[in-house]
């Protein structure tokens, strides 16, 4: 990589960061119907206004050490994850994802940082960031699609309809259903992704919730019968569909045929 590439790179980086941060800010404050511009934040403990360099991403959480520069009670370490993700994704994308696509890459990892961020702090997938993404991305699809469009229309309703499915016969077993939420969210994914890639999102995700479900309960962090957010899950697996998908698909069906 030339000196050019690498400046790019950073730039995204800190570009990328600096909007994790927003996006964290989004993702708490619009479930409970806060303005997402004013008041500025502040410590949730002691009230005192975050300045300049509380508000440096990643940088800042170092800086004060993880703790309320006044009165030392600890910060959150999501607000480093999410500034983390946001300059990591940015600066990655171009690398992982073809030039039309990135249209497509940026809306879709901002909603995806704000969606997990509302999920893992209220257990809710807002419908005021899932219906207006719905709408970006339908027009956004209509200009950029690498599949035929019926592709994404069909996914759309495949990805909630199984989802619905899903969570009709868990209700009918009397297990924890899904919440409207993260079938909505399914069926961005569709929309957003297409038929093969809303299929693997949906295995992907069940996949790593169940590991990751298992391992909090085996581990005493977690009981049987505590919810647990399942659109982080979808996000997740939703990326690495989205940049990865096709060859993990080939990787799949070559080892079918294999044997
Ligand atoms: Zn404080």
């Amino acid at each position: 990589m030339g000196w050019e590439a690498w400046s790019y790179t950073i730039v995204l980086f800190i570009v990328g960061a600096l909007f994790g941060s927003f996006f964290n800010v989004v993702g708490l404050r619009v479930p409970k119907g806060i303005s997402v511009v004013a008041p500025r934040s502040s410590c949730g403990n002691c009230g005192r206004q975050l300045n300049a360099i509380d508000l440096l991403p990643i940088l800042g959480w170092f800086i004060r050490r993880g703790i309320c520069h006044s009165c030392s009670t600890p910060i959150s370490p999501v607000y480093l994850v999410g500034e983390l993700a946001g300059g990591l994704l940015f600066a990655s994308l171009p690398f992982l994802v073809s030039t039309d696509e990135l249209w497509i890459a940026y809306p879709l990892v901002s909603v995806l940082l704000i969606l997990t961020v509302s999920d893992l702090a209220y257990m809710l997938l807002p419908n005021k960031i899932i219906y207006p993404a719905m709408l970006l991305f339908t027009g956004l699809r209509l200009f950029i699609h690498p599949l035929p469009l019926w592709h994404y229309a069909i996914a759309f309703v495949l990805g909630g309809g199984i989802l619905i499915s899903v969570s009709l016969v868990a209700t009918w077993m009397g297990k924890p259903a899904m919440g409207f939420g993260d079938i909505r969210l399914m069926a961005l994914v569709g929309l957003v992704m297409g038929i093969k890639l809303v299929l693997l999102c949906i295995f992907l995700s069940a996949l790593l919730g169940s590991v990751i479900g298992l391992a909090l309960i085996a581990s005493g962090k977690m009981d049987r019968r505590s919810p647990l957010p399942y659109g982080p899950f979808i996000a997740v697996a939703g990326l690495v569909c989205f940049c990865f998908g096709d060859p993990l698909m080939t990787w799949y069906m070559g080892l079918m045929t294999w044997q």
